[in-house]
């Protein structure tokens, strides 16, 4: 395997801690909860992405780019990460962003102006479409004798994913040490790239343990086939000759809600729940939806009791201030005037 072998820029603080959640444990009515503290890894307030762009920005550099281009939500936590990379190796950053520009800059979005990204909106389109308008951004660029790095939404390639690869080889030498290599890993699941990675880490360096992502956007199917298509053309990249074993992975479509980035009840109160027994801080997109699965899971028997559980925490509590209504009422409650 040649993993150690593809081009890496550093970009990120490694490794996370792994943590005991006693406390949250015990108001669950669980044996142990670990936590994998990945909204630490630096890069502009932490996340995953720092860990995917530390090998897409090594082949931004590697190519000379002098611009790069990404695309996400107005709250993405990937784009806000993408720009400040982008920063601290000297390059530029177009963001393109699938919302209306609002009428207030905040959370992700204040960041991407502070970090200087320049920021297009184009509410209401697809995907497919941001895809097709950057990559005429990109020709256009090129055309300008200018050198553009175009990141897929969420960085989720192939080569973005290594960085989940390389995560689990490092949380395999803290749960061993925990004895929880048996672990249940719960990790939010958006574009698929993280837990493509994770997948393929636990197959090569953590098979005793099971990846479980929590989607917060795409149907379990339509997440399942992209998952194990980054992770197949993953384990090419680092030179494994045949498809990885996806068996032991398991994904649920049940806790996404409305819509992607509209908050549900069940991820507000295990907001409230991580803050209020040990401090952590989850977001209403990603993190707190992947709680109110991992809990309600659990209390359905389908996460067993007797094997650990590593809560995979991603980060995105930037995109916490931009949801200021959703916790207005329960800031008034505990306020007082004198
Ligand atoms: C992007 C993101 C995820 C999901 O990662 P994918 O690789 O897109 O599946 C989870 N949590 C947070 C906080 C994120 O920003």
């Amino acid at each position: 395997m040649r993993l150690d072998e593809i081009p890496r820029v550093h970009l990120a603080n490694l490794p996370t801690a792994v943590e005991e959640a006693p406390r949250l444990a015990a108001e669950l009515g669980w044996p142990r909860l670990l936590v994998k503290r990945d909204d630490n890894t630096g890069l502009a307030l932490g996340g995953n992405k720092a860990r995917k762009l530390e090998y897409l920005m090594a082949e931004a550099r590697d190519i000379g780019a002098q611009v790069v281009l990404t695309c996400g939500g107005a709250q993405s936590n990937h784009a806000r990460m993408t720009a400040a990379a982008a920063r601290k190796l000297g390059m530029e950053c177009i963001l393109f962003l699938t919302d209306p520009m609002p009428e207030r800059f905040e959370g992700n979005l204040l960041l991407d102006a502070v970090l200087g990204a320049e920021i297009r909106f184009l509410p209401g389109v697809t995907y497919e479409q941001l895809e097709r308008t950057m990559a005429s951004e990109e020709a256009r660029l090129i055309s300008h004798a200018r050198i553009p790095y175009v990141i897929p939404v969420g960085g989720s390639t192939p080569l973005g994913a290594l960085g989940y690869v390389n995560a689990v080889r490092e949380t395999a030498e803290q749960l061993k040490e925990l004895g929880a290599e048996n672990a249940d890993i719960v990790i939010a699941l958006g574009s698929g790239g993280t837990l493509a990675g994770l997948v393929l880490g636990c197959y090569l360096f953590l098979p005793e343990a099971r990846p479980i992502g929590i989607s917060v956007s795409r149907a379990a199917d339509q997440a399942r086939a992209r998952v194990v298509r980054i992770a197949n053309e993953a384990a090419k990249l680092v030179g494994i000759g045949h498809e990885p074993d996806v068996e032991r992975m398991a994904i649920y479509d049940r806790y996404i809600g409305e819509a992607y980035g509209i908050p549900t009840q069940e991820g507000k109160e295990a907001i409230l729940l991580a803050a209020r027994t040990e401090g952590l801080i989850l977001d209403p997109v990603y993190t707190g939806k992947a709680m109110a699965g991992l809990i309600d899971l659990v209390r359905k028997g389908e996460i067993g009791r007797e094997r650990p559980v590593l809560f995979w925490h991603t980060g995105g509590a930037p995109g916490l201030f931009a949801f200021e209504e959703l916790f207005h009422d329960e800031a008034v409650r505990l306020a007082s005037e004198s």
